[in-house]
């Protein structure tokens, strides 16, 4: 197995659920999660097609932007700290992690100290458990509502995090709560959201995710786990 290999398998299974779920395969968008892997190996995956690139530290994007820098689309994907995301804004292309109104708003100062616009995911805790980081799906309005005022984000999606259990069929539910969640959010209108993506499924989990609608899946082990 190399990385070739596993981006082949992780690529086709993408194909094959999208295809039995009858969605088109290229509204499906690859994020190689690089969480422990060096720039180098990131470079081999990069060489390979790989266009996407997701952190979940705000320490290793900075480092690893260094040496890679905006040849790949940054997807922040874990749990952001309000004083660390000067840091990142001119860096990542993607926020996935909203949880609070302190953080978009945070986020929006910084986007407009640099007179961009940040595209944000906000983060539901979709399963419900403690452990858990992210919005509950009734506080989604609410948030939304509050949002609409900050004119240097613009939410684009939902992101969540399915609990991790042996058997992925028992995940299906929750990918399905987080599109039903989509779907509800999409009657309404929101000045600064247009909630059409939804970023879920990981290693052990994406061909469910896929087929419950997933736009971005986030996979790392599955792509890099021989290194
Ligand atoms: C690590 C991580 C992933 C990828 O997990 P794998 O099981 O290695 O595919 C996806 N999303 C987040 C938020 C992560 O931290």
């Amino acid at each position: 197995m190399n990385i070739a290999e596993n981006l082949n398998e992780v690529s086709e299974a993408i194909k094959l659920s999208a295809i039995k779920s009858n969605r088109p395969p290229e509204d499906i968008v690859l994020i190689a999660v690089t969480k422990n892997v060096e720039p180098e190996i990131i470079q081999e995956a990069i060489d390979q097609g790989v266009t996407h690139i997701g952190e979940n530290k705000v320490q290793e994007i900075t480092r690893k932007y260094e040496i890679l820098g905006d040849k790949v689309t940054w997807h922040m994907i874990g749990h952001l700290q309000r004083n660390k995301v000067k840091y990142i804004i001119d860096k990542v292309d993607y926020i996935h992690s909203v949880d609070s109104y302190s953080l978009a708003l945070e986020i929006d100062k910084r986007a407009g100290g640099i007179n961009r616009k940040m595209k944000c995911l906000l983060e539901v805790n979709i399963s419900g458990e403690e452990s858990k980081y992210g919005l509950n799906p009734q506080e989604v309005v609410p948030l939304l509502r509050q949002l609409e005022e900050l004119e240097n984000i613009e939410i684009v999606g939902l992101m969540t995090m399915a609990p991790f259990v042996e058997d992925p069929e028992e995940t299906r539910q929750y990918f399905r709560g987080m599109k039903e969640l989509a779907l509800r959010l999409s009657e309404e209108s929101f000045k600064n959201a247009d909630i059409k993506l939804l970023s879920m499924g990981m290693s052990n989990d994406y061909p469910v995710a896929v087929e419950e609608g997933a736009s971005f899946v986030r996979v790392g082990s599955a792509i890099f786990h021989r290194y």
